[in-house]
C-alpha cells in the first residue's frame, strides 16, 4: 500500500523507534527492499534522489515501477515513496503530480528566510494532495549525487522557525554526513534532544551509513524517528558483485551480474531493520 509518511513517523516517534529510508537506484534495489521489508512485516520509506529519478527516466517511471512491484509482489506493508533532497519547488511538484507520496525540499543552501519561503511553497502544494513534506535546516555535509558540500549545524531557533511552515518532519544537520565519514562521526546529541523536546514533528537523521550502532541507538533515544540509508546498501552490493565478476568472468547475463549482490543487500536491510525498529 502506497502511503505518505505521516502515520508511520508519528507512530515511530511515539514508540521510540526509527523508520528506515532506503534509497533506490533501479528495479533490483526496489524489489529487494520491498521483498525484505514485507517479509519482516515492517513499513518502509523508499528514498529517491534527483539523480536517481533522472537515472531511471523520470518521476512517472519511478512511480509506475513502485506501484507495479507493490501489486505484482503482493506487498502488504505501508510503503512511502519519497523524494530525497528535492532541490526546488518545481521538482517537488513534478514528483507529487506523478504520484510520489512524500517529498523532501532541501533549501538548506539558502539563508533561513529563503529556505522558509521555498519550504512553505512546497508544503502548501503538497498538503493539498495529501503528500508529506520533510525539510532541512543547517546543512548536512558530505557527498550526495556526486556533489560535495560542507556541514553547518542546525540550531533550535532555526528548527522552531522552519517548523512554522507546517512541515511533517525535519532533518536538522547535527554532525552526520552523506557518503563515507572521514574519521569518527560526531553527532550533537544534546541539541538533538533539545530540538526533539521542543518540536512536535518527527526528526530525521541523514547520512546513516557509518554511524556506529551505539550512536544510532542513542540518536533514536534522543528522538530520531527516521534514518536515511544509501551508501551502505551500495557498498554491500558492490563487494559481492566484485567477487562474482572476478570469479565468473565469462557470465554476461545482467540479471546474474546485478543479482549477485542481492544477498548482501538483503542482509544489510535486515540488520538495519533490526537496529532501527529495536527488534
Ligand atoms: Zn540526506
Amino acid at each position: 500500500m502506497l502511503v505518505n509518511s505521516k502515520q508511520m513517523l508519528l507512530e515511530a516517534k511515539e514508540k521510540k523507534y526509527a523508520i528506515p529510508q532506503f534509497n533506490i537506484n533501479n528495479l533490483e534495489w526496489t524489489k529487494t527492499i520491498l521483498e525484505k521489508c514485507n517479509e519482516m512485516n515492517l513499513p518502509v520509506i523508499l528514498g529517491v534522489s534527483e539523480g536517481a529519478i533522472k537515472y531511471m527516466g523520470g518521476c512517472n517511471t519511478v512511480v509506475g515501477m513502485v506501484k507495479g512491484l507493490i501489486k505484482d509482489l503482493n506487498i502488504q506493508i505501508p510503503v512511502c515513496l519519497h523524494v530525497d533532497h528535492g532541490q526546488s519547488f518545481e521538482l517537488c511538484k513534478k514528483a507529487i503530480d506523478a504520484g510520489f507520496t512524500s517529498v523532501m525540499i532541501d533549501a538548506s543552501k539558502y539563508p533561513l528566510d529563503e529556505n522558509f519561503r521555498i519550504t512553505k511553497e512546497v508544503v502548501d502544494y503538497a498538503h493539498e494532495k495529501n503528500v508529506t513534506v520533510e525539510a532541512e535546516v543547517g546543512h548536512i555535509g558530505g557527498t550526495e549525487d556526486n556533489i560535495t558540500s560542507n556541514a553547518n549545524n542546525a540550531t533550535l531557533e532555526d528548527c522552531l522557525e522552519i517548523s512554522k511552515t507546517g512541515i511533517d518532519s525535519l532533518a536538522p544537520a547535527l554532525g552526520s554526513v552523506h557518503g563515507l565519514y572521514k574519521g569518527k562521526p560526531n553527532l550533537d546529541f544534546k541539541t538533538m534532544k533539545e530540538i526533539n523536546d521542543n518540536l512536535e514533528i518527527p526528526l530525521v537523521l541523514h547520512g546513516g551509513t557509518g554511524i556506529p550502532n551505539d550512536d544510532i541507538k542513542k540518536a533514536i533515544e534522543c528522538g530520531i524517528s527516521k534514518i536515511n540509508i544509501n551508501t551502505e546498501l551500495q557498498i554491500a552490493w558492490h563487494n559481492d558483485v566484485v567477487k562474482f565478476v572476478k570469479e565468473f568472468e565469462s557470465v554476461y547475463d545482467p540479471r546474474k551480474v546485478i543479482g549477485s549482490g542481492k544477498n548482501a543487500m538483503l542482509k544489510a536491510i535486515e540488520d538495519k531493520n533490526i537496529l532501527f525498529f529495536r527488534l
